[in-house]
């Protein structure tokens, strides 16, 4: 179902930039550290197309849904500062009026959606999800808590509260978006209205960016990342601890050799060659020369974004300023959803 989706992405993005006023885009990451290259391939990209349409785009810092996999308190609140500065940096531009940054907790009313949700799916949905699965085995938790089991149902809240048709995501958030759909779906009917619009999800070329040990994806919480603000050095250091095989000759092969395909899809997307060129270049100069490939190419695209980082390391008055005009823009969209969504329940009073 991942090359159907993938397949409905491509038409979606032709409607996008003929139609752009009717579309609403809601994205977003967890504050459990700076986001890394595979944000940024993954969707950022994506999102940073939207934006230049014209399209409204919330961007919403999951932190609650934190608190699902672990079971001590990290207190991740200067994470929220963090990711707010790696989308600045990257050119997610509330300046424009039309990308709002805000943390979900501050919303109570797309949280309240999460209820009448709930019971819009069944148990045995949310036991099957796959992402769901993966993500309590990399937790290591021993016992799982409800709400780790519930949070693709409230990030349906996140997703449907400002009525959104567009998620720009990587590949392992399908399943919640299937899900999304159903929500929408079935809460209209139920409900006899037209509230909720059933989002699709958009994908980049690169949905999956495999982490340095060339297996898992890579994620801020598997120690497998080279962060979109690493220095120069930092990202040097990583990419030669990436995993690589004992083949001397560098070839294209994402199926045989994920390792080495990952560094040639890394040093692709920030040159415009395409990989199977990479490969030729290296040839049989073996993994050392194409980590130096690989590690010049990150750096030299992501210069100027870290260097705006640092420009805007410094204003924290501007970052919390953003973050307070993104809350306030979605409390209000999410107040008038909820007054819909109350309404058609017949629980006014
Ligand atoms: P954590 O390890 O805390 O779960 P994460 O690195 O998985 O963090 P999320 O905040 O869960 O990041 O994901 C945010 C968005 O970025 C999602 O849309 C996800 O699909 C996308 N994304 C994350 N990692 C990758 C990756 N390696 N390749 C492509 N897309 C990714
Ligand atoms: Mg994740």
């Amino acid at each position: 179902s991942f090359e159907i989706a993938k397949k409905q992405s491509k038409l979606w993005e032709y409607d996008l930039s003929q139609n752009p006023n009717k579309y609403r885009v809601l994205t977003g990451d967890r504050p459990t550290g700076n986001l890394h290259l595979g944000h940024y391939f993954g969707s950022i990209v994506n999102r940073l197309k939207l934006q230049s349409l014209g399209i409204e785009t919330y961007i919403l810092i999951a932190d609650y849904q934190v608190l699902t996999d672990r079971d001590i308190f990290n207190d991740n609140s200067n994470y929220v500062y963090e990711l707010a500065l790696d989308y600045l940096a990257c050119g997610l531009d509330p300046g424009n009026y039309k990308t709002h940054i805000f943390p979900h907790s501050h919303i109570p009313e797309l949280n309240q959606l999460t209820i009448p949700f709930l019971t819009l799916v069944s148990s045995s949905e949310l036991n099957k999800n796959p992402t769901v699965k993966e993500e309590i085995t990399a937790s290591g938790m021993n016992t799982i808590n409800a709400g780790m089991y519930i949070y693709p149902v409230h990030q349906a809240a996140d997703i449907l509260f400002c009525k959104s048709n567009v998620v720009p995501v990587g590949k392992d958030q399908l399943p919640h978006i299937e899900l999304t759909r159903k929500i929408a779906k079935r809460f209209n009917k139920k409900f006899n209205s037209n509230i909720f619009p059933e989002p699709v999800a958009l994908f980049t070329n690169s949905p999956l960016i495999l982490g340095l040990d060339g297996v898992q994806k890579m994620s801020k919480s598997r120690n497998n990342s080279i962060r979109i603000k690493a220095t120069a050095d930092e990202t040097v250091k990583l990419i030669k601890s990436a995993k690589t095989d004992s083949n001397r000759r560098i070839s294209y092969d994402p199926v045989n050799r994920p390792e080495v395909s990952n560094l040639l899809k890394l040093a692709s997307l920030c040159s415009d060659k395409n990989p199977i060129d990479i490969a030729d270049e290296v040839g049989d100069q073996g993994s050392g020369k194409l980590k130096q490939i690989t590690a010049e190419a990150i750096n030299t695209y992501f210069e100027p974004i870290r260097d705006k980082r640092k420009e805007l390391e410094k204003n924290k008055d501007y970052v919390r300023d953003i973050l307070h005009k993104g809350i306030s823009k979605a409390r209000k969209t999410a107040i008038e959803t909820l007054s819909e969504v109350t309404e058609v329940m017949n629980m006014k009073i």
